[in-house]
């Protein structure tokens, strides 16, 4: 795309009110192992990082990898199952996903920041103690019996205290974090978390201003699958319960609300295949994507 030089000195210009907004402030942006799965995407989402670090914000990225772990499982012949979208993680599927989520995606994310001119350091969990966690316990009721069941997930992990020494030292720096969801127990155990756990976990540990995840839908759907602008958490509580919002979606609400419970100002679940999404957020008026707000 084009844009005249008054054109776009005039929206530059334009921006200005959202930059003082924002200016000195915490954003932490969730990217999802879905939306990274095209190249291009990604350089406009590191070239957004980059943006808000060059105008003052301090952007924290958390992100997924649910497809590229699934991918290296089959490569290595691994078999894997999910239990209510969540994958079942035992010791050897546990080391994969700390492989590619610390390993390969996170590098390639670091770079790709990098490579837009910012200055990005990828963190797990594990480093500066940044994500305590511990066994997430999830319990089903069994349909003939009514007993209910406590589900072995293995690995499978939620935070439990995130630790912000790294990120308040990484604040007043050019550096950007990059973090891998993946959490440290009290046996020096590997824990998998879901990456929106866990940037949830981290934007109300550090009370950042805004919450972004990008996805790949365009936000919240109701029943007709149009998009929900806003929803408070009353409505998100009753859309869960009869089956509206469901999958992927239901991890994100809770922790938009936890975030928010914390101290986060806003969460908005953004569609992360739009161009320049973390942009058209923060420094446009009327940005897409579902806000979850108080109510
Ligand atoms: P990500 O990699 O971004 O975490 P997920 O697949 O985990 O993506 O979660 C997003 C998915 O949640 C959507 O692609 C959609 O299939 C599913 N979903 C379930 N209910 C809803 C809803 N009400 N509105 C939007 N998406 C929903
Ligand atoms: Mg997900």
């Amino acid at each position: 795309m084009t844009v005249d030089p008054r054109t776009r000195a005039a929206i530059l210009s334009e921006a200005l009110p959202y930059f003082r907004r924002y200016h000195g402030k915490t954003v932490v942006v969730k990217y999802g192992g879905h939306a990274m799965g095209d190249p291009e995407g990604g350089k406009r989402f590191a070239e957004d990082i980059v943006l808000l670090k060059q105008v003052g914000v301090d952007p924290i990225v958390v992100h997924g990898g649910g497809p590229q772990i699934g991918q290296m499982l089959e490569r290595l012949k691994i078999k894997s199952s999910f239990i209510d979208g969540l994958r079942v993680t035992d010791r050897e599927t546990v080391e994969i996903v700390e492989m590619v989520l610390s390993g390969s995606i996170n590098k390639q994310l670091v770079s790709a920041i990098n490579s837009a001119g910012g200055y990005a350091i990828g963190l797990s969990g594990k480093d500066a103690d940044l994500i305590h966690a511990r066994r997430l316990r999830r319990t089903k009721v069994d349909p003939d019996s009514h007993i209910e069941r406590v589900l072995d997930l293995g690995f499978v992990g939620e935070p439990q205290t995130i630790n912000t020494t790294v990120l308040e030292t990484l604040k007043n720096s050019q550096i950007i974090p990059v973090i891998a969801p993946i959490g440290v127990g009290a046996d020096d155990e590997t824990y998998n978390i879901n990456a929106d756990t866990a940037a949830g976990a981290i934007a109300g540990a550090v009370k950042a201003t805004r919450f972004l995840l990008l996805t790949d839908v365009a936000g919240v759907l109701n029943k007709e699958k149009r998009l929900i602008p806003e929803l408070g958490l009353g409505e998100a509580k009753r859309l869960i319960a009869d089956g509206t919002i469901a999958g992927g979606m239901i991890p994100k609400i809770e922790t938009c609300m936890e975030a928010i419970e914390a101290g986060v100002e806003a969460a908005v679940i953004v569609d992360g295949r739009v161009p320049h999404a973390v942009l058209l957020e923060l420094f446009a008026e009327g940005g897409a994507g579902t806000l979850i707000r108080r109510d």
